[in-house]
């Protein structure tokens, strides 16, 4: 099973959550207040969703691939 990450740039607003929440580590340390997913480790997505409920500006998607 494998997960899609989406963010939404223009929602997102780099507050960092999502890069302190994920247990996997998907995700870059916010810069130029924005945060992005890191692509070599789409694959270590566990589909926790903690990203997507967090997200103060429900900017992040995980769908279920
Ligand atoms: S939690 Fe949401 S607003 Fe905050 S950096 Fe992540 S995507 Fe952007
Ligand atoms: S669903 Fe969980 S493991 Fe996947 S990117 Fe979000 S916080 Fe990380």
């Amino acid at each position: 099973m494998s997960f899609l990450i989406d963010i939404d740039m223009d929602k997102c607003d780099g507050c960092g959550t999502c890069y302190e929440v994920c247990p996997s580590g998907n995700f870059s340390e916010p810069e130029g207040g924005k945060v992005k997913v890191l692509e070599d480790m789409r694959d270590e997505c566990v589909g926790c969703r903690a990203c997507e409920t967090q997200c103060p500006n429900e900017a992040i998607v995980i769908t279920e691939e």
